[in-house]
């Protein structure tokens, strides 16, 4: 989905990473569902076309929203407006939380008519409260994410949607500075090409999200948003369908940044980024271009590290120059070069000093606006390597690593806490930068390499002392 912006929200999905949850969730941001990825990896179902998520429900197709209706249960937030009594209570009042919202309505310049046709008998869905309180327990390792995104399957796709489009992102190209091959990846990894869009009504899905629940303000917006698309007649009000969170269309925009980012590249009037391609292709461009996209730059390199080498200086907040990096020993596997020297990167060791090395540019972070995390920003980007005719990852990943389970991140983190290590809070089960910098001081005290990767080798040396 396209989001991020200025309120810099950040997309709830919490992709677990080889026990490094990583804490993408902040809290204004809306769980903006990814219908393909969160079908793709079970973190929570959105509704999408897969066998095991519910039937598209309208109103009359299971009361509360399809053949799974809502389980009935306080959610496990803990938010006030989470529990039952609370979401039962809202529901009783969804009517009239939604007449509440015309004024605003008629403030953005959606017609009486507009409102009451998309309105009229309009019920709450109220399985989306089981949805967007999910907790996500799936976790997947760092290598596991990638060869399940970067598939052979999805390269060749890939490769075959960039020359059957090739006038359309060769235009988009000149216009936006954006690289194809990333923009193809975007649209094959949030929507399998288009295949797995999500079948929820986002007109439904924003207005009980706008009413009921622990995320009412921000989903007010987006369910205004989705009736000033309709107002202006930019995407086919049956095609208005996506996650369960409201992403519609291949690249799964949010109706906020639908408006924000939409281009009408075509001409033809519309902002169609459903069933114009041409549309969705460049407002996606623009997307990136907008967050800050640098026009013939690469997003990162996978490097090769020296024996040695202090893992403490593998941190996103530490950028050097290529020069730097490689002053410091740090190389491309093959003898490659930098091309550009005076660039500045990062480094990120996802797994730990057993595994790959990458230095990641401005561009791995524009693509990190689009979805906090960096298994997906590393996702998209050797994705759209790979379409381009690159090969693969080099260097092994530590693959007989097992991902720690919820409550052994928990343990972890508690152990850390009572030794006097910071991590930024009550522990709470997911590693985040905080919790792997704290892991890379515990690490520096014991003598071992501090590279801040939560193994279970290292919890049970936590354990242990
Ligand atoms: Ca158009």
């Amino acid at each position: 989905m396209a989001r991020q912006s200025a309120t810099q929200t950040a997309r709830l999905a919490a992709l677990a990473l080889a026990g490094l949850a990583l804490a993408l969730a902040s809290p204004g941001r809306p769980a903006v569902a990814q219908s393909f990825l969160d079908s793709l990896f079970g973190t929570r179902s959105t509704g999408t076309v897969t066998p095991t998520s519910a039937q598209p429900g309208g109103p009359s197709a299971g009361g509360a929203g399809g053949t799974r209706d809502w389980s009935g249960e306080s959610g496990s937030s803990g938010h006030p407006e989470m529990t039952a009594d609370a979401i039962t209570a809202a529901a009783a009042q969804f009517p009239a939380c939604i007449a509440r919202l015309w004024p605003d309505a008629a403030r953005r310049g959606i017609s009486r008519a507009t409102f009451d046709t998309h309105t009229a008998g309009l019920t709450p869905e109220l399985r989306l409260m089981d949805l967007m309180d999910a907790q996500p327990e799936f976790t997947k390792a760092f290598w596991d994410y990638l060869d399940l995104l970067v598939s052979d399957a999805r390269i060749k796709r890939g490769r075959e949607v960039v020359a059957q489009n090739a006038a359309t992102f060769a235009a988009v190209e000149k216009a936006y500075g954006v690289d194809r091959y990333v923009v193809a990846a975007i649209w094959g990894v949030e929507s399998n090409f288009g295949t797995q869009i999500g079948d929820r009504s986002v007109v439904r899905s924003t207005a009980t999200l706008a009413c009921v629940g622990r995320r009412q303000a921000y989903f007010r917006d987006e369910f205004l948003s989705t009736l000033e698309i309709l107002q202006r007649g930019d995407v086919i009000p049956d095609h208005l369908k996506g996650s369960w969170a409201g992403a519609f269309g291949p690249t799964q925009f949010m109706p906020t940044s639908f408006k924000r980012y939409a281009v009408d590249f075509d001409g033809d009037g519309r902002r169609d980024v459903v069933d114009s391609r041409p549309d969705m292709i460049a407002s996606t461009a623009n997307n990136l271009k907008k967050d800050g996209w640098e026009a013939g730059k690469t997003w990162g390199y996978e490097v090769v590290l020296p024996q040695g080498f202090d893992f403490l200086l593998a941190d996103s907040s530490r950028w050097h120059t290529m020069q730097e990096w490689a002053r410091l020993g740090v190389t491309r596997p093959g003898g490659k070069g930098f091309p550009r020297p005076a660039d500045k990167a990062y480094l990120l060791v996802p797994a730990g000093s057993g595994g790959p090395a990458f230095l990641m540019l401005k561009n791995f972070r524009v693509i990190m606006k689009y979805n906090p995390a960096e298994a997906y920003a590393m996702a998209i980007g050797h994705l759209a390597d790979r379409m381009r005719g690159e090969g693969p990852i080099v260097q092994a990943w530590p693959r007989h690593e097992r991902v720690l389970t919820s409550a052994e991140r928990y343990e972890l983190q508690t152990h850390l806490v009572r030794r006097g290590f910071d991590i930024g809070g009550e522990p709470n089960g997911r590693i985040n930068a905080k919790s792997r910098s704290a892991i890379k001081r515990w690490q520096s005290t014991v003598g071992l390499v501090p590279d801040g990767f939560a193994t279970a080798s290292l919890l049970d040396r936590l354990r242990s002392r």
